[in-house]
């Protein structure tokens, strides 16, 4: 099973992107969390990308693609994955879709955490804020200020991917403001169904 899960940031796809992991024995592919990783280990990739993302703007297509062609030829990704973060771009999208074609690979379903992004803001903060009281490590750029360029971010250059994807028949959309296991719930009813279930947005059905 290969999927896509996309979503504004704090919409909780990191969250169900493990679960679904999980449950089908697939790895979670997060290009934020790889990217966070060679920051933490000050690798040249960390070097270059450290402080684009401490400013919340989106790293470079050619960079995240090459992490992304490595990860998806690794042994554990023969079965399947689910990608969280990534594509970010419609040019990210375009070249994955090459990528996969050129390995002779489909994408079974794209799925999105449909949140209103006025709550986005407060979610976050609200998050950063209980995770510093239980003293656990906040991620840098869940800032104020950061979390606004990355809201942007998204608006302008990943919400564009929803049309591209719905267009592909391959995207299906589910309340993102539901409590986190009812939103596993219809993601795997999503995942599971032999048809897909209508797409809230447009109606529009993934072929079996
Ligand atoms: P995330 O953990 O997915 O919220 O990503 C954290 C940060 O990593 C983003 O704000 C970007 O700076 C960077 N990043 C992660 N994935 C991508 C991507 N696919 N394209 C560009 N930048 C990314």
């Amino acid at each position: 099973m290969r999927l896509v899960i996309l979503g504004p940031p704090g919409a909780g796809k990191g969250t169900q992107a493990i679960r679904i992991a999980e449950r089908l024995g697939i790895p979670q592919l997060s290009t934020g969390e790889m990217l966070r990783s060679a920051v933490e280990a000050r690798t040249k990739l960390g070097e270059q990308t450290k402080g684009i993302m401490e400013r919340g703007h989106l790293v470079p297509d050619s960079i995240v693609l090459g992490i992304v062609a490595e990860r998806i030829e690794a042994p554990e990704a023969q079965s399947g994955f689910i990608l969280d973060g990534f594509p970010r771009t419609i040019g990210q999208a375009v070249e994955f879709d090459k990528m996969l074609a050129e390995r002779r690979l489909l994408l079974d379903r794209v799925l999105n955490l449909r949140v209103d992004e006025h709550v986005l803001f407060d979610r976050i903060v609200t998050r950063s804020r209980q995770m510093a009281e239980r003293g656990e490590a906040v991620r840098r750029d869940d800032n104020p200020e950061t979390l606004r360029r990355r809201l942007a971010a998204y608006s302008e250059e990943t919400a564009p991917l929803l049309d591209y994807y719905k267009r592909q028949g391959l995207l299906i959309s589910v309340d993102g403001l539901q409590p986190i296991d009812i939103v596993t719930d219809r993601l795997f009813a999503v995942i599971n169904a032999r048809i897909a279930a209508p797409d809230e947005e447009n109606g529009s059905r993934h072929p079996s």
